[in-house]
């Protein structure tokens, strides 16, 4: 079965095939807690790369968490560059600032601005524009528009040995939920048939990324659920996530991943906030009801981004002071809705 993506490929900017053409070293870099979209647009974006006769360096200011140890490629990340490396692009993926790179721009902020750069991009609150940032809001997943891409490359999704199908099907698996958020649209479904024809183990990756989980996560779950909370009339729901609760459920901090999505299921609350305490600053996440609060105007208040309906931020205050002050923003934002 083949796919006819041509429709889509006008998205694709000149500038960034230029790009990606005329690489030679590339430093390739995801954010930081990485997710499968990060991780799936880089590791496709260096299989690109190497197909247009350059090579590439893949970076993430994090160790990558073993729930993404399936993704082909995935042991070339490293932490850190290398000491005294050249590179002559620079390509961001799936972060809203630059910042979201983590402590590695901190390390080598001065090579990380002097290099040109490509951003690739599908966030909401994402405000580059002009040369060198291809920002999508439309597209579901940054592995979405990578797959354009490819496709204006001429670079089959079975490239790799099916390494490329599976690690871009893998990013838009875990940005859509498996096709579950309203950001799945026709050219999602669209490209991901082109991927799942070229041999992606859509059905696998969806297990791994969305239905298997460590007992000692499903412990750390029950802890952090048992403990929810509401406000407004259960318009607001909220937990905390203590450090001590680690050390009690055996789980590490990666495992907190998905925690905010069932909270976000509550029947009767539209927005819904899970407190992570990290020392003495505290993450926030965030998810929100269509038609209601605007996630990112939430966060915003506290220097964060995301989506309308996804997003996060970290706030330096201890998680017993940060909370108060997210919730009285949250309540206000509810209240403003007059309903
Ligand atoms: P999560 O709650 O899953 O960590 O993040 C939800 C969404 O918000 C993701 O798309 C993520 O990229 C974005 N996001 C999370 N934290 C931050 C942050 O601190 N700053 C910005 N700009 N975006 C964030
Ligand atoms: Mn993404």
């Amino acid at each position: 079965m083949s796919v006819d993506l041509t429709p889509f490929l006008d998205a694709v900017p000149d500038d960034a095939l230029e790009a990606i053409r005329g690489a030679r070293e590339a430093l390739i870099a995801t954010h930081e807690n990485p997710d499968a979209d990060t991780l799936g647009a880089a590791l496709a974006v260096e299989l690109l790369v190497a197909r247009q006769g350059g090579r590439a360096t893949l970076v993430c200011s994090d160790p990558i968490p073993p729930l993404y140890a399936f993704l082909p490629g995935i042991e070339r990340f490293r932490t850190d560059l290398d000491e005294g490396a050249t590179h002559d692009l620079l390509v961001v993926c799936d972060c809203g600032t630059l910042d979201r790179i983590g402590p590695l721009l901190d390390r080598h902020r001065s090579l990380f601005e002097r290099l040109p750069r490509l951003v690739i991009d599908h966030h909401l609150s994402n405000g580059d524009s002009g040369a060198g940032h291809w920002i999508d809001p439309a597209a579901a997943a940054t592995c979405e528009m990578v797959a354009l891409l490819a496709a204006r490359l001429g670079v089959p999704f079975d490239a790799g040995g099916g390494a490329l199908a599976t690690v871009l099907m893998a990013g838009i698996v875990m940005d859509t939920a498996t096709f579950a958020h309203p950001n799945a649209t026709p050219r999602t479904l669209a490209i991901s048939a082109a991927l799942v024809a070229a041999g992606a183990p859509l059905s696998e990756i969806s297990r791994r990324l969305y239905r298997t989980k460590p007992d000692a996560q499903l412990r750390l779950f029950g802890r952090v659920l048992d403990r929810l909370e509401t406000a407004h009339e259960g318009r607001i729901i909220w937990s905390t996530i203590l450090e001590s609760d680690f050390a009690a459920s055996g789980a590490d901090p990666a495992h907190s991943e998905g925690l905010i999505d069932l909270l976000a299921q509550s029947e009767r609350a539209e927005v819904a906030i899970i407190f992570k305490e990290v020392g003495s600053t505290t993450r926030i996440s965030v998810r929100t009801k269509a038609g209601g609060v605007d996630a990112t105007v939430l966060t915003g208040r506290f220097g964060g981004g995301g989506h309308a309906r996804a997003a996060g931020a970290t706030i330096a205050l201890p998680v017993n002071e940060a909370r108060p002050v997210v919730l009285a923003e949250a309540e206000r934002l509810v209240a403003a809705l007059g309903r």
